[in-house]
């Protein structure tokens, strides 16, 4: 709750409409749920086009309150960013993920990167680098096995994402830069930073065999992202000729609802990691 005095008066203004209360019941309500951490993480595959491996997985979280309801992300991550909530929730996605991934590789299956959406006040935060050691070093997974996804809305600062990201780099972490193409600057991201992957948007792809236009640009996205020495997956893939198009122009990996929508880690392990073939 607000502390000046000011806004104590303003509780009492008929302007404090229905929405700004039910705004302060949501934000207890998410406070509540990191304490009782009612997460839960949904892994989607990522699948190797050429070899049809799962090469990788993007953990997407869910709330699932009291009620046993599973909430969307888009309707609390919003609210989590604006309050800070989201560090100690994406810490928590953070170390999770780590742990299910060296889960799956101590049981024998193979290994693969778990990928993780991090956000603005998590990257801005002074000892992020340390916290993403201290996470490796806790659950023992490899570097190299971590992916984390960047987008260009979360810093406007230059020098310190590219400080950020040269950390990042040296750890071993794997970076992909997320919803590539949605932004303002996705091209002085590419010139700027250290990364090893972009991760093409969902509404590029989403018209690539009805629109011309659309076709062309994930063409020429793919082509740069190869002559810039960096691998390509494509979001929200979701038919056959999406999957075919984008094998030839030569995509590295795919993600979407074609192969599978995200799934909790027991359904992926039964589906992905205990049968040989997918
Ligand atoms: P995103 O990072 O772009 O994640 C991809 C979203 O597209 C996911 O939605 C996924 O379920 C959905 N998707 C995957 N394949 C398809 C497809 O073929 N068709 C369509 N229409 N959708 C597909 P989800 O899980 O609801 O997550 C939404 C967003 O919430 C994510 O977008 C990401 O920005 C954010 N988010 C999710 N988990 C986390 C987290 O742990 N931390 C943070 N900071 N943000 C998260
Ligand atoms: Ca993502
Ligand atoms: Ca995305
Ligand atoms: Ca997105």
């Amino acid at each position: 709750a607000k502390e000046s005095g000011r806004n104590h008066y303003l509780l009492y203004e008929p302007s404090m409409d229905q929405s700004s209360h039910e705004r302060m019941a949501k934000e207890n309500a998410l406070r509540k749920a990191v304490e009782r951490n009612e997460w839960v993480l949904h892994y989607q595959p990522q699948i190797h086009v050429e070899s049809g491996d799962v090469i990788g997985v993007e953990a997407l979280i869910r709330w699932v309150d009291a009620e046993g309801r599973s909430i969307p992300p888009k309707d609390f991550i919003p609210l989590a960013e604006e309050t800070g909530i989201i560090v100690p929730i994406g810490e928590w996605v953070l170390k999770e993920a780590c742990m299910q991934n060296k889960r799956w590789q101590d049981a024998g299956y193979p290994r693969m990167r778990v990928a993780v959406n991090l956000s603005a006040a998590q990257f801005s935060k002074s000892n992020f680098t340390q916290s993403i050691e201290e996470v490796l070093k806790a659950t023992g997974l490899d570097p190299e096995c971590l992916e984390l996804e960047i987008t260009e809305t979360m810093t406007t600062d230059v020098e310190k994402t590219r400080y950020i990201l040269n950390e990042l780099n040296r750890i071993g972490v794997q970076i992909s830069m997320d919803d590539f193409g949605t932004g303002y600057s996705s091209l002085n991201y590419l010139k700027n930073f250290p990364i090893h992957r972009l991760k093409i948007d969902r509404s590029f792809v989403k018209d690539i065999t009805t629109e011309e236009s659309d076709a062309r640009i994930v063409g020429v996205i793919v082509s740069m992202a190869h002559h810039l020495g960096l691998d390509v997956v494509a979001e929200g893939v979701e038919t056959e000729e999406q999957v075919e198009f984008l094998r030839q122009q030569g995509c590295d990996a795919i993600q979407g609802y074609y192969y599978s929508s995200p799934l909790t880690a027991e359904q992926f392990e039964k589906k992905y990691l205990q049968s040989n073939s997918i």
